[in-house]
């Protein structure tokens, strides 16, 4: 029914302990672009999960001893089994999900990138040994992986988001269990699947997909084999999954939302600006955490910038990700549709005027025209929330230190990004943003070897680089005594 070539890539159950485990219930996953079923699939119960995290409990002694180079080999087998499979992996993530093909493809690329890092980058978990203040003692420092890691993962990047945690989490010898969105499983199931067609032990990578979010959580958040939960997704329910992590004191790490400014200055160079405002406002119908999702412009380019920005906007290509040429695909769902919706209306309420767009589009129920507002001001809904779709609200400033006051106006730190020339604004402006990650005279900014995280109510800890791994270690002092006669 996917058409794919490699018909062993559509799983539909949990794989937990290397075992495919089937339930008595299934759910449906289906094409947000047309609104039709693909799959059932198994709905794991919360017992599954319990077996899963006792499963990565068990694997954990032999994989964590396992020399990082032998762990090294297994996870260059599973990024390579990624690559050569890259077409059919990114054909279920756009079924399923609904970004273009083009888009998937980049994000198996993206996905698998992590793999390769990590393979390398935990060979390089290196100790230290500090001076002494004592003739008698050695202090020695060593990292040992934490335990088991419990994630669970969005809908946005089905693939990227759970192989951004693993990579690093198994590289540093760490045992790993998943649930993944339930609008989304089948891309993690088929990563489940080349994880063991790579040689990767049962229980080092569990894959539990079940509709009782909350009973997963809890298992995740709260069983004591449990050594680390991560996150990735919304603020709010972030929040209260810390929460539930501080009864045992589990080392934790959220990659949580965005309200990622977007500042063009005077002095920008405007075409590139405008490039940069199309890729990092409209990638997955707008539909990622460091989104673009209020863009501030300079009085004196205000007109030039948002006439480019219009036309650009305007030839954007609308449908189903399936087929060629489409950059904006459909949302999630109908309800995602009627919260952009409503942003705009609302917004519109209050003062901001629409430049393009505006309505859900014409390819199907789960479309939204790529929209741009004017006249928008901080206080609008479209500038508080976070959009997740394709609106651009385009707030007008007259001096930089009002940009950065405007820009830091909100809970979150996730990315920001801003185009200008002249270096010492540069340096002031990238220092004075209270994000994690800044993107200057840049829209796309993610890759394995830069530290991905926010700041703020955007959460805390890094993924990918070499501070990647520092999540998933913990180190270990040794004070070494009787070393003198
Ligand atoms: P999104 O808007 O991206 O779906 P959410 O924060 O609602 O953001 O969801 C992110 C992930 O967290 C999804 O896999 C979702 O199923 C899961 N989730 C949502 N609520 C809970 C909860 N209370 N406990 C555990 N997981 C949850």
């Amino acid at each position: 029914m996917l058409d794919i070539k490699q018909s062993a890539l559509l799983k539909t159950s949990s794989y937990i302990n290397g075992n495919w485990h089937p339930s008595n219930t299934t759910f449906d996953v289906s094409n947000p672009a047309i609104d039709e079923v693909i799959a059932q699939v198994c709905d794991a119960s919360v017992e599954q999960a319990i077996l899963a995290v006792r499963s990565a409990k068990k694997a954990f002694k032999a994989w964590s001893t396992m020399p990082a180079n032998e762990r090294a080999t297994l996870l260059r087998n599973w990024f390579n089994l990624m690559m050569e499979h890259q077409d059919d992996l990114a054909r279920i993530l756009t079924l399923e999900q609904g970004k273009p093909l083009a888009e998937a493809k980049g994000e198996i690329a993206y996905g698998a990138s992590f793999i390769e890092w990590f393979a390398e980058e935990g060979k390089r978990v290196y100790g230290d040994t500090i001076p002494s203040l004592s003739a008698k003692q050695k202090i020695v420092v060593i990292k040992q992986a934490v335990g088991v890691v419990a994630a669970i993962t969005p809908w946005n990047f089905p693939n990227a988001m759970i192989a951004r945690k693993a990579a690093a989490a198994l590289a540093a010898g760490c045992t790993f269990v998943v649930r993944p969105a339930t609008q989304t499983p089948l891309s993690a199931l088929a990563m489940a699947e080349l994880a063991e067609q790579a040689g990767i032990p049962a229980g080092v990578f569990n894959v539990v997909v079940g509709q009782d979010a909350k009973g997963i959580g809890e298992v995740f958040t709260t069983h004591t084999d449990v050594a680390k939960f991560t996150f990735t997704g919304s603020t709010a329910v972030g929040k209260s999954l810390i929460k539930q992590c501080a009864s045992g004191v589990k080392k934790v790490s959220m990659e949580l939302g965005g309200n990622a400014p977007f500042i063009v200055f005077n002095d920008a160079d405007i075409e590139e600006a405008v490039k940069g405002a199309i890729n990092s406002k409209y990638r997955n119908a707008g539909q990622t955490c460091v989104c673009t999702n209020r863009i501030f412009v300079q009085k004196d380019v205000l007109a030039s910038f948002t006439e480019k920005f219009t036309d650009a906007v305007n030839h954007l290509h609308v449908g189903n990700g399936i087929d060629d040429n489409i950059q904006i695909g459909p949302m999630i769902s109908s309800e995602a549709v009627e919260n952009v919706t409503k942003l705009v209306n609302d917004s519109i309420k209050q003062g901001a005027v629409l430049n393009t767009g505006g309505k859900p589009h014409k390819a199907g129920s789960h479309f939204f025209q790529p929209t741009i507002l004017t006249q928008v001001t901080q206080d609008m809904p479209v500038a508080r929330n976070e959009i997740f779709g394709p609106v651009s609200p385009i707030i007008s400033f007259d001096t930089e230190s009002d940009a950065i006051a405007m820009a830091n106006d909100t809970e979150y730190g996730l990315a920001a990004y801003f185009y200008a020339r002249d270096i010492g604004r540069v340096w002031r402006v990238a220092e004075a943003l209270d994000f994690g990650m800044v993107g200057i005279n840049e829209g796309l900014i993610s890759n394995a070897a830069a530290p991905f995280g926010g700041v703020k109510q955007s959460g805390s800890g890094r993924e990918g680089s070499k501070y990647g791994l520092d999540d998933y270690l913990e180190i270990k002092y040794l004070c070494m005594g009787g070393i003198s006669d």
